[in-house]
């Protein structure tokens, strides 16, 4: 007979354990601030017994934009832990959603095991009428304690999809539906008949196959995002590297495009070292090194959201600064 998965549970707050003030409330929550007890989200779901032998490991639970580049080391110390104790076979983190593609793709690009590591989060208080949150929650603890979903990189399921922590992004407010892989479509699904099926893997390298290894790493540079439009004046670019960035993400007007003076700005940040990375506003798609870029010494973002690119350019930065390294990485990963 072959063994139970043993799923480790990492609650860091958000929606999924969120409780509003009666069964309607699907808006407010968050700002009653009020949450589960640790233990009452896993003991409402008691059909996990049946899926994995599951343990609850303690960690701070927060609103996930209330998360900093510190909550985002401790996590993976925690995840490669949890893995080097071999105290389970797949780890299932519940976050809230509003910064949880970011999360997944640090970990997607830090996390040094490739045991699964699956996120999961909901877009319906625990206390609401048809929460979201239970049905997600098992899923994920399905689609980690799978062997299929090994070596698949960070993961992450909500309504009944798997997507890869690279490629997904939420794109509505309150939908059940919001995470899309928009272009990239999801990786599979933990379906209704209780299987966890992909359809696709991730080609692009990832945990264990990155060159991002924290150890000796005390923290993220400052790289920071500013959005286009109309009139923007660069004020915010100037701003940025007055605050010190070592990076910024340009998110541009279409495929790419800032405005004259926020380019002038973007210029003045390159010769004061700051590396530029040309990503868009738009939501998908690629910004491409036109020739254009290339002579100014930027880079571009390839098809990664802004706050994704953020992500891999701190990570870079903790590396390198050289521009054709740093667009080496950006078309790796
Ligand atoms: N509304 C968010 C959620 O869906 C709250 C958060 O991200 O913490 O979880």
């Amino acid at each position: 007979m072959e063994r139970r998965p043993r799923v480790a549970l990492i609650f860091t707050g958000g929606t999924i354990d969120s409780v509003g003030v009666d069964r309607l409330d699907l808006a407010f929550y968050i700002e009653a601030g009020k949450r589960l007890e640790d233990g009452e989200l896993v003991a409402r779901v008691p059909e996990l017994a049946s899926i994995a032998d599951v343990e609850e490991i303690p960690f701070r639970r927060l609103p996930s934009q209330s998360i900093k580049d510190q909550d985002l080391f401790d996590l993976v110390a925690l995840i490669h832990q949890i893995f080097d104790e071999d105290r389970a076979d797949g780890v299932v983190i519940t976050h809230g959603t509003n910064t949880l593609e970011e999360t997944a793709y640090f970990l997607h690009l830090t996390v040094k095991r490739d045991r699964p590591v699956v996120i999961v989060g909901a877009m319906r208080p625990s206390s609401a009428i048809s929460a979201d949150g239970y049905l997600n929650l098992l899923s994920g603890v399905r689609v980690a304690g799978a062997p299929q979903s090994r070596g698949m990189g960070v993961l992450v399921v909500l309504n009944d999809t798997i997507h890869s922590a690279r490629d997904v992004t939420k794109t509505a407010t309150y939908r059940v539906e919001t995470f899309q892989g928009r272009d990239l479509g999801p990786l599979g699904y933990a379906d209704n008949d209780g299987r966890v099926l992909f359809y696709h893997r991730p080609l692009r390298p990832h945990t264990t196959e990155t060159e991002f290894d924290l150890a000796g790493v005390d923290g993220l540079p400052r790289v920071d995002i500013v959005v286009s439009y109309l009139g923007a004046d660069g004020v915010m670019i100037d701003a940025a590297v007055a605050a010190g960035a070592r990076g910024i993400v340009s998110a541009g007007t279409g495929a790419g495009r800032p405005t004259p003076a926020e380019d002038a700005a973007l210029d003045r940040a390159k010769a004061a070292g700051t590396v530029v990375v040309q990503g868009t506003r738009v939501g998908s798609g690629r910004t491409v090194t036109s020739p254009g870029l290339k002579r100014k010494g930027w880079s571009a973002a390839d098809n990664l959201q802004p706050w994704k690119a953020r992500i891999l350019l701190a990570l870079g930065l903790t590396r390198t600064s050289d521009v054709d390294e740093i667009q080496r990485m950006f078309d790796t990963y």
